[in-house]
């Protein structure tokens, strides 16, 4: 099986998915697209109005941002793999509820796995939790830590930016970090035999 076959295993997985109440409330679920092998993963929230209508990641004003950050820092939409935490969208665009993200975790973990990108950029508080439980995003914005060889950056959410418009030079600064935390990705040990990347001691942390 290749990768890209492996991918839309789980993709096809997911449309049929009904393990947590998120399911009634999608019209197409949202698996998260990109190239098979790509070195950088995106990993934002969950889908919003037109990610349930299209079945794609970061298609609104979230994604038109996100879009202008990743050509700032010369990188293309088509470049970087970007998925979510939670793949339906929770009505109304609230939280997605900790049951919903513990029951969808492991499609992003098998994504993960298949994918074995160096750097994960989370995209807001849920998507930076998964990886690093008990962080707080206000101090590891824009920073890295490695976890088993890979590198996670954790990035304030475009769309907190549209709201909030304080927030707009960080996350462009944060974003610009991002070729030089690649290079440092590049010269880490091969990934191999990828397990789950399970909840992450949290005195790593204490180093921030
Ligand atoms: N669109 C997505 O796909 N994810 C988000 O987190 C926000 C908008
Ligand atoms: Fe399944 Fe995830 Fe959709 Fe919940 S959000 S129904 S766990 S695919």
């Amino acid at each position: 099986m290749t990768f890209e076959d492996s991918l839309q295993l789980v993709a096809e997985e997911i449309a049929k998915c009904t393990k947590c109440t998120l399911h009634y409330s999608r019209k197409l679920s949202v698996p998260g697209e990109g190239p098979p092998d790509s070195d950088i993963m995106l990993i934002g929230e969950g889908p919003g109005f037109h990610e349930n209508e299209q079945g794609r990641p970061f298609v609104g004003a979230a994604g038109n941002f996100l879009e202008e950050l990743l050509t700032s820092i010369g990188l293309q939409r088509s470049q970087v793999f970007i998925a979510n935490v939670v793949k339906c969208r929770p009505p109304g665009n609230r939280d997605p509820h900790p049951d919903e993200l513990s029951a969808c975790s492991m499609y992003l973990e098998r994504q993960i796995q298949v994918i074995n990108p160096r750097v994960i950029v989370t995209l807001g508080r849920y998507s930076m939790l998964h990886f690093l439980p008990n962080a707080k995003i206000s101090k590891i914005h824009g920073q890295a830590v490695q976890v088993r060889g890979r590198l996670i950056v954790a990035m304030y959410h475009p769309a907190a930016a549209l709201h909030q418009r304080s927030l707009k030079p960080t996350i462009e600064a944060d974003f610009a970090k991002i070729p030089e935390l690649i290079t440092r990705a590049d010269t880490l040990p091969e990934y191999q035999d990828a397990p789950p990347l399970d909840k992450e001691d949290p005195k790593q942390l204490s180093l921030f």
